[in-house]
């Protein structure tokens, strides 16, 4: 907690979870080195809370509809699909989504539990090619209690971590919002989709 009289709280609410941290860490390498403000993606619009959990008012059926660079998606897959996230809890977030539109892992099928795997591992490759973070954070939230700001379509969250990244927060403040920047990586990872050398055999 800041002591009084410092700056006031610049976090941002990321699926519905107030989050204050992590944010890029100054020292991690180009592409992804720019000083940016994700929290600021909330008056971009796009994957915005849907108002009751019905297929029309979901984000996760509508990104496959659009184009790739309108919705940032990344890579599509046969029964699963690979986009950023618009409320990144850090740089390089993606978000691997089953076409088909349901909230629980358990109603997954084989094919999209098998696929919802390989993307998940691929997405590791191709962050780690394009901007070689120290770690990632892999999970699932099941349910609004748990965290998912979108429960009624499943998503896989693939948060790239770089040591150090939760201390940014002090500069974050002084940080001009740069919402392009999300396109920007979606076209280097798109790219390195297909390029990034892979260990699967
Ligand atoms: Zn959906």
């Amino acid at each position: 907690m800041p002591a009084a009289g410092t700056a006031p709280f610049q976090g941002a609410v990321v699926d519905g979870v107030r989050v204050e941290l992590p944010f890029q860490h100054p020292q991690a390498p180009e592409p992804f080195g720019r000083l940016w403000t994700p929290h600021r993606m909330v008056y971009i619009g796009g994957q915005d809370k849907p108002k009751d959990a019905s297929v029309s008012q979901c984000p996760f059926c509508a990104a496959p509809g659009r184009a790739d660079e309108e919705a940032l998606v990344v890579h599509r897959g046969e029964s699963a699909y690979v986009l950023m996230n618009l409320y990144p809890y850090n740089t390089g977030h993606l978000l691997v989504c089953p076409y088909r539109h349901f909230p629980d892992w358990t109603q997954a099928t084989v094919q999209e539990r098998a696929e919802i795997g390989v993307l998940t591992a691929r997405a590791m490759e191709v962050v780690r090619h394009v901007a070689h973070p120290h770690g990632f954070n892999l999970g699932m939230n099941q349910g609004e209690v748990a965290g998912a700001g979108i429960s009624a379509h499943l998503h896989q969250h693939v948060v790239p971590r770089w040591t150090g990244d939760a201390n940014f927060m002090p500069l974050i403040g002084r940080t001009k919002p740069v919402p392009q920047l999300l396109g920007e990586q979606r076209e280097l990872l798109a790219q390195a989709w297909d390029q990034a050398p892979s260990s699967s055999h």
